[in-house]
Protein backbone atom coordinates (compact mmCIF):
# COMPACT_ATOMS: atom_id res chain seq x y z
CA UNK A 1 0.00 0.00 0.00
CA UNK A 2 1.17 3.48 -0.52
CA UNK A 3 1.26 5.95 2.20
CA UNK A 4 -0.25 9.23 2.61
CA UNK A 5 0.31 12.77 3.91
CA UNK A 6 -2.74 14.93 3.52
CA UNK A 7 -3.59 18.16 4.51
CA UNK A 8 -6.98 18.67 6.20
CA UNK A 9 -6.55 22.74 6.17
CA UNK A 10 -9.71 23.94 7.70
CA UNK A 11 -13.19 21.96 8.77
CA UNK A 12 -14.94 23.27 5.95
CA UNK A 13 -12.87 21.55 3.47
CA UNK A 14 -15.33 18.34 4.41
CA UNK A 15 -18.10 20.75 2.67
CA UNK A 16 -15.72 22.39 0.44
CA UNK A 17 -13.75 19.96 -1.34
CA UNK A 18 -12.76 21.79 -4.44
CA UNK A 19 -9.44 20.29 -6.23
CA UNK A 20 -7.57 18.81 -4.22
CA UNK A 21 -10.99 16.92 -2.67
CA UNK A 22 -11.77 15.49 -6.07
CA UNK A 23 -8.43 14.59 -6.31
CA UNK A 24 -8.47 12.72 -3.18
CA UNK A 25 -11.58 10.93 -4.02
CA UNK A 26 -10.15 9.32 -7.40
CA UNK A 27 -6.49 8.36 -5.32
CA UNK A 28 -9.29 6.61 -2.95
CA UNK A 29 -10.88 5.13 -5.25
CA UNK A 30 -8.02 3.50 -6.83
CA UNK A 31 -6.64 2.65 -3.27
CA UNK A 32 -10.16 1.20 -1.90
CA UNK A 33 -10.12 -2.01 -3.10
CA UNK A 34 -7.00 -3.26 -1.74
CA UNK A 35 -7.34 -1.44 1.65
CA UNK A 36 -7.87 -3.62 4.36
CA UNK A 37 -7.84 -0.90 6.83
CA UNK A 38 -6.64 2.49 7.27
CA UNK A 39 -4.38 3.95 10.62
CA UNK A 40 -4.68 8.26 10.66
CA UNK A 41 -2.47 10.03 12.61
CA UNK A 42 -4.20 13.40 13.33
CA UNK A 43 -3.22 16.29 15.81
CA UNK A 44 -6.49 17.13 16.93
CA UNK A 45 -6.17 14.33 19.72
CA UNK A 46 -3.35 15.48 22.19
CA UNK A 47 -2.08 12.86 24.85
CA UNK A 48 0.47 12.67 27.17
CA UNK A 49 1.11 9.16 25.53
CA UNK A 50 0.34 7.79 22.20
CA UNK A 51 -3.46 6.15 22.49
CA UNK A 52 -4.93 4.11 19.73
CA UNK A 53 -8.90 4.24 19.36
CA UNK A 54 -9.66 0.40 19.98
CA UNK A 55 -13.85 0.87 19.65
CA UNK A 56 -15.63 -1.27 17.08
CA UNK A 57 -17.63 1.83 16.05
CA UNK A 58 -15.92 5.07 17.02
CA UNK A 59 -17.51 8.17 17.40
CA UNK A 60 -17.35 11.59 14.77
CA UNK A 61 -16.42 14.16 16.79
CA UNK A 62 -16.93 17.85 16.21
CA UNK A 63 -14.21 19.10 17.61
CA UNK A 64 -14.85 22.88 16.51
CA UNK A 65 -16.54 25.79 17.16
CA UNK A 66 -18.27 28.83 15.22
CA UNK A 67 -18.58 27.05 11.93
CA UNK A 68 -21.40 25.95 9.65
CA UNK A 69 -24.40 23.75 11.11
CA UNK A 70 -24.36 21.94 8.19
CA UNK A 71 -20.72 20.58 9.73
CA UNK A 72 -22.13 19.41 12.63
CA UNK A 73 -24.34 17.09 10.69
CA UNK A 74 -21.61 15.12 8.94
CA UNK A 75 -21.40 11.95 10.41
CA UNK A 76 -18.57 9.55 9.44
CA UNK A 77 -19.55 6.08 10.09
CA UNK A 78 -16.31 4.10 9.33
CA UNK A 79 -15.88 0.45 11.62
CA UNK A 80 -12.95 0.34 13.99
CA UNK A 81 -10.34 -2.19 14.26
CA UNK A 82 -10.42 -3.09 17.44
CA UNK A 83 -7.94 -6.78 16.72
CA UNK A 84 -5.59 -4.00 14.66
CA UNK A 85 -5.56 -1.46 17.17
CA UNK A 86 -4.28 -4.18 19.68
CA UNK A 87 -1.50 -5.09 16.87
CA UNK A 88 -0.62 -1.87 16.32
CA UNK A 89 -0.01 -1.39 19.75
CA UNK A 90 2.17 -4.21 20.32
CA UNK A 91 4.05 -3.29 17.31
CA UNK A 92 4.60 -0.03 18.73
CA UNK A 93 5.71 -1.37 22.11
CA UNK A 94 8.29 -3.41 20.58
CA UNK A 95 9.72 -0.80 19.04
CA UNK A 96 10.14 1.31 22.16
CA UNK A 97 7.55 3.47 21.87
CA UNK A 98 4.58 3.49 24.38
CA UNK A 99 1.36 3.14 23.35
CA UNK A 100 -2.23 2.37 24.37
CA UNK A 101 -6.14 1.51 23.70
CA UNK A 102 -8.60 3.46 23.95
CA UNK A 103 -12.21 1.83 23.95
CA UNK A 104 -14.25 5.28 23.72
CA UNK A 105 -12.59 7.55 21.60
CA UNK A 106 -13.83 8.60 17.92
CA UNK A 107 -12.65 10.48 14.75
CA UNK A 108 -11.81 13.99 15.37
CA UNK A 109 -11.63 15.96 11.97
CA UNK A 110 -8.25 15.90 11.28
CA UNK A 111 -9.19 12.07 10.40
CA UNK A 112 -12.71 12.07 9.14
CA UNK A 113 -12.17 14.99 6.85
CA UNK A 114 -10.05 13.59 4.97
CA UNK A 115 -11.19 10.27 4.79
CA UNK A 116 -14.47 11.91 3.67
CA UNK A 117 -13.07 12.46 0.64
CA UNK A 118 -10.60 9.47 0.20
CA UNK A 119 -13.13 7.09 0.91
CA UNK A 120 -16.74 8.72 1.02
CA UNK A 121 -18.78 5.11 1.59
CA UNK A 122 -16.77 5.06 5.21
CA UNK A 123 -16.67 1.26 4.78
CA UNK A 124 -12.93 1.06 5.46
CA UNK A 125 -12.10 0.10 8.76
CA UNK A 126 -10.09 3.21 10.47
CA UNK A 127 -7.87 3.54 13.58
CA UNK A 128 -6.72 6.73 14.79
CA UNK A 129 -3.77 7.52 16.58
CA UNK A 130 -3.10 10.65 19.07
CA UNK A 131 -0.63 12.85 18.71
CA UNK A 132 1.75 12.07 22.40
CA UNK A 133 2.62 16.00 23.25
CA UNK A 134 6.00 16.03 23.11
CA UNK A 135 6.31 14.18 19.86
CA UNK A 136 9.13 15.98 17.81
CA UNK A 137 10.00 15.76 13.74
CA UNK A 138 12.58 12.84 14.97
CA UNK A 139 9.91 10.82 16.96
CA UNK A 140 6.95 11.15 13.88
CA UNK A 141 9.43 9.32 11.79
CA UNK A 142 10.48 6.85 13.99
CA UNK A 143 6.97 6.25 14.91
CA UNK A 144 6.43 5.70 10.80
CA UNK A 145 9.13 3.67 10.55
CA UNK A 146 8.06 1.40 13.36
CA UNK A 147 4.63 1.16 11.44
CA UNK A 148 5.62 0.35 7.81
CA UNK A 149 5.51 -2.95 7.90
CA UNK A 150 1.79 -3.27 8.19
CA UNK A 151 1.35 -1.95 4.33
CA UNK A 152 2.41 -4.85 3.33
CA UNK A 153 -1.15 -6.10 4.53
CA UNK A 154 -3.32 -3.69 3.08
CA UNK A 155 -3.20 -1.22 5.67
CA UNK A 156 -3.28 2.27 4.61
CA UNK A 157 -1.02 4.76 6.52
CA UNK A 158 -2.11 8.74 6.46
CA UNK A 159 -0.68 11.45 8.05
CA UNK A 160 -2.98 13.94 8.57
CA UNK A 161 -2.06 17.49 8.72
CA UNK A 162 -1.79 20.84 7.00
CA UNK A 163 1.74 21.34 5.19
CA UNK A 164 1.37 25.49 6.00
CA UNK A 165 -1.04 26.26 9.24
CA UNK A 166 -0.87 30.05 10.37
CA UNK A 167 -3.83 30.57 11.66
CA UNK A 168 -2.80 33.93 13.03
CA UNK A 169 -2.58 35.16 9.29
CA UNK A 170 -5.90 33.20 7.57
CA UNK A 171 -7.03 35.17 4.95
CA UNK A 172 -10.70 35.35 3.37
CA UNK A 173 -11.22 31.56 1.85
CA UNK A 174 -10.29 32.44 -2.03
CA UNK A 175 -7.40 34.58 -1.04
CA UNK A 176 -3.80 34.40 -3.10
CA UNK A 177 -1.56 32.34 -1.76
CA UNK A 178 1.06 34.36 0.84
CA UNK A 179 4.42 34.27 -0.98
CA UNK A 180 5.99 32.73 3.01
CA UNK A 181 3.29 29.69 2.71
CA UNK A 182 4.31 29.18 -1.33
CA UNK A 183 7.89 29.62 -0.45
CA UNK A 184 7.89 26.88 2.23
CA UNK A 185 5.40 24.60 0.36
CA UNK A 186 8.15 24.62 -2.40
CA UNK A 187 11.05 24.11 -0.21
CA UNK A 188 9.10 20.91 0.99
CA UNK A 189 8.34 19.71 -2.37
CA UNK A 190 11.77 19.65 -3.76
CA UNK A 191 12.94 18.21 -0.07
CA UNK A 192 10.01 15.36 -0.40
CA UNK A 193 11.40 14.72 -4.25
CA UNK A 194 14.89 14.68 -3.42
CA UNK A 195 13.72 11.89 -0.93
CA UNK A 196 16.35 14.24 1.86
CA UNK A 197 14.53 13.07 4.84
CA UNK A 198 16.96 14.81 7.38
CA UNK A 199 16.06 17.54 5.39
CA UNK A 200 12.19 17.00 6.34
CA UNK A 201 13.38 16.36 10.10
CA UNK A 202 15.35 19.16 10.30
CA UNK A 203 12.76 21.48 8.48
CA UNK A 204 12.54 24.16 11.39
CA UNK A 205 16.45 25.30 10.87
CA UNK A 206 16.44 24.84 7.29
CA UNK A 207 12.95 25.76 5.49
CA UNK A 208 12.18 29.24 4.68
CA UNK A 209 9.59 30.52 6.66
CA UNK A 210 9.07 27.58 8.67
CA UNK A 211 8.12 29.08 11.93
CA UNK A 212 5.34 31.16 9.85
CA UNK A 213 4.75 28.39 8.20
CA UNK A 214 3.81 26.51 11.82
CA UNK A 215 4.06 28.33 14.53
CA UNK A 216 3.47 25.46 16.34
CA UNK A 217 4.50 21.93 14.88
CA UNK A 218 1.64 19.93 15.67
CA UNK A 219 0.39 20.29 11.72
CA UNK A 220 3.32 19.41 10.42
CA UNK A 221 3.93 16.49 12.06
CA UNK A 222 2.06 13.40 10.21
CA UNK A 223 4.58 14.61 7.35
CA UNK A 224 7.59 13.01 8.83
CA UNK A 225 4.97 10.12 9.96
CA UNK A 226 4.38 9.64 6.42
CA UNK A 227 8.19 9.78 5.08
CA UNK A 228 8.86 7.39 7.75
CA UNK A 229 6.43 4.79 6.99
CA UNK A 230 7.40 5.36 3.22
CA UNK A 231 10.50 2.82 2.19
CA UNK A 232 14.17 4.95 1.14
CA UNK A 233 13.69 4.17 -2.70
CA UNK A 234 10.14 5.06 -2.88
CA UNK A 235 9.43 8.85 -4.65
CA UNK A 236 6.79 10.55 -3.36
CA UNK A 237 4.15 12.22 -5.93
CA UNK A 238 2.99 15.64 -4.42
CA UNK A 239 -0.85 16.21 -5.26
CA UNK A 240 -0.86 20.35 -5.26
CA UNK A 241 -4.07 21.06 -3.26
CA UNK A 242 -3.13 24.84 -3.87
CA UNK A 243 -3.22 27.28 -0.66
CA UNK A 244 -6.71 28.19 1.10
CA UNK A 245 -7.29 31.22 3.21
CA UNK A 246 -4.51 32.55 1.93
CA UNK A 247 -1.64 30.27 3.74
CA UNK A 248 -3.01 27.09 4.13
CA UNK A 249 -1.49 25.20 1.62
CA UNK A 250 -3.46 22.20 0.99
CA UNK A 251 -0.20 19.57 -0.97
CA UNK A 252 -0.77 15.83 -0.27
CA UNK A 253 2.10 13.44 -0.59
CA UNK A 254 1.94 10.00 -1.43
CA UNK A 255 4.63 7.46 -1.79
CA UNK A 256 4.47 4.23 -3.21
CA UNK A 257 2.88 2.72 -6.32
CA UNK A 258 -0.20 4.35 -7.40
CA UNK A 259 -0.55 6.34 -11.03
CA UNK A 260 -4.00 7.95 -10.95
CA UNK A 261 -4.63 11.16 -9.09
CA UNK A 262 -2.16 13.17 -10.46
ZN1 LIG B 1 -6.20 20.67 11.90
Amino acid sequence: MPVLFVSHGAPTFALEPGEIGARLRTLGATLAPRTEAVVVLSPHWATPALAITAAAAPATIHDFGGFDPALYRLRYPAPGAPALAAEVRDRLVAAGIGASLDPRRGFDHGAWVPLMHLFPAADRPVLQLSMPVDLDPRGAFALGRALSPLRERGVLLVGSGSLTHNLYELRSPGAPAAETARAFAEWIAAAVAAGDTEALIDYRRRAPQAERAHPTEEHYLPLPFAAGAANPTEVARRIDGGVTYGVLSMDAYVWGGVDAAG
